[in-house]
């Protein structure tokens, strides 16, 4: 088998539990590796390490596999982590109809992601040596899922650093171009062939549910004399019940993507949201979802970029009792972090400025490249130019199936937060 031995100067990144080899890790290589084959890692001194993949092209030389070199790694190997990324699911969720079932080193699998949406699964092959062993995969997921159809979507851009031209392909079965899932129990439509990504981002699942008492009541107390709310008049005299009824809180919810975070607000009491999404496809999916629930009267759909509608919000003064940012990865590699502070700072600024006193900002950030206290240095100093404070109700991170591989960082990249706003 061909040996990799790694550099003496370097950083204990494997033996942190980080999956991968850097190619400018290794000192020498025994043998001539074939693309996407087996290799055994070593370091400088001879001693075995890992076994992983090797690819010639990309600066991920090594993808680890296993840490016992002598594990065969073949259609057994991918459909025992399958197996065991299953049950994980099965342990964790409440709901495994739609799920990420497979998220990729994450579950020792090196590039692989694996999405459930009810009888089908998405597939996405992120690395060269998944890509050859394509027919190991379709073989497990079958197996393992008992999925009627299993759609490729490997059109990722991160594939051309492996080498690897997109592919878009149904796998298995008869793909339909849509399916419906149900998540927090509401309805989605999700386009599998077309849509972001897979179709659905499951990691906000349960921060979605997280806005249930921020939407609940808007920031001021409001009266609807035709809605009374029950728990408030049980201890007033009753010439004051049309005066103690709290109406559900307005929700700008930006970066909507088909409405996840809206359709959630609505379900638990908002009275109003407006969407916003730069994509025209992703706002007409979003009408199909508010629709299929019957929250249709209550939405409002922009399609906008959210930088200029915020600002075009403050000019007209418009004001919202929760203002929700869950935008796209602002960066894509570690060059480009100062522009993506910038670009978080200028949303969290013009966010907090359109929320009533006492609201709340629920703001999110999925740059893997973006630290966590990065992230909190720009809210902060958004809040400060808005003259707001800012005290945090709930920070979170994605959901369960999105396990964190401890000593990968790339893994924890999704920082969720709900501030509370008031004027200073
Ligand atoms: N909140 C969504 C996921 C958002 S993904 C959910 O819970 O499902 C990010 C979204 O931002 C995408 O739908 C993308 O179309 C949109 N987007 C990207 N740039 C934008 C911009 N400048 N203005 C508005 N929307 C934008």
């Amino acid at each position: 088998m061909v040996q990799v031995y790694l550099k003496r100067q370097r950083k204990r990144r494997l033996e942190m539990g980080h999956p991968w080899i850097y190619r400018n890790e290794i000192e020498e290589v025994r043998g001539d590796p074939e693309p996407g084959g087996l290799v055994i890692v070593k370091n400088h001194q001879g001693h075995e390490l890992a076994s992983g993949f090797w690819n010639p092209i990309s600066q991920i030389a090594v993808r680890i596999v296993s840490y016992d070199t002598s594990e065969r790694i073949d259609r057994q190997w991918l459909k025992r982590k399958i197996g065991q990324a299953w049950s994980y699911r099965k342990r964790f969720l409440a709901q495994t109809d739609a799920c990420r079932v497979v998220y990729g080193e994450a579950d020792g699998i090196p590039g692989v992601i694996v999405d459930k949406y009810g009888s089908i699964a998405v597939v996405q092959i992120l690395s060269l040596a998944m890509d050859v062993r394509r027919e190991w995969l379709v073989a497990a997921v079958q197996d393992i899922l008992s999925v009627t159809s299993i759609y490729e979507r490997s059109d990722a851009p991160t594939r051309v650093l492996e080498g690897l031209e997109p592919v878009v392909q149904c796998l298995f079965g008869d793909c339909p171009d849509e399916v419906e899932i149900q998540e927090n129990g509401i309805f989605y439509l999700v386009d599998i062939k077309d849509g972001q990504k897979t179709g659905h981002f499951f990691d906000q699942r349960d921060n979605r549910l997280a806005l249930a008492p921020v939407v609940r009541f808007g920031a001021q107390e409001k009266t609807r004399p035709d809605q009374r709310f029950r728990e408030d008049q049980a201890n007033q005299p009753v010439a004051s019940h049309a005066t103690s009824t709290r109406i559900g809180a307005t929700v700008l919810d930006c970066f909507s993507h088909t409405g996840a975070f809206a359709l959630n607000a609505v379900r638990f009491g908002a009275q109003q949201v407006t969407l916003v999404d730069s994509s025209e496809r992703a706002i007409e999916q979003a009408q199909k979802n508010a629709e299929r629930n019957g929250y249709r009267d209550r939405c409002e759909f922009v399609t906008a970029n959210a930088f200029d509608l915020l600002r075009e919000y403050e000019r007209s003064s418009r004001q919202f009792d929760v203002v929700i940012l869950d935008p796209p990865a602002f960066a894509k590699n570690r060059a480009a972090v100062p522009s993506a502070l910038r670009g978080y700072k200028e949303i969290n600024l013009r966010g907090v400025k359109l929320i009533r006193d006492g609201g709340f900002l629920v703001t999110a950030s999925c740059s893997s490249h973006v630290t966590k206290d990065e992230w909190y240095e720009v809210i902060a100093e958004a809040a400060q130019d808005a003259r707001k404070i800012l005290r945090l109700v709930e920070y979170r991170s994605a959901a369960k199936d999105h396990p964190q591989l401890v000593g990968m960082a790339e893994n924890d990249y999704l920082k969720f937060a709900i501030f509370e706003v008031r004027s200073r």
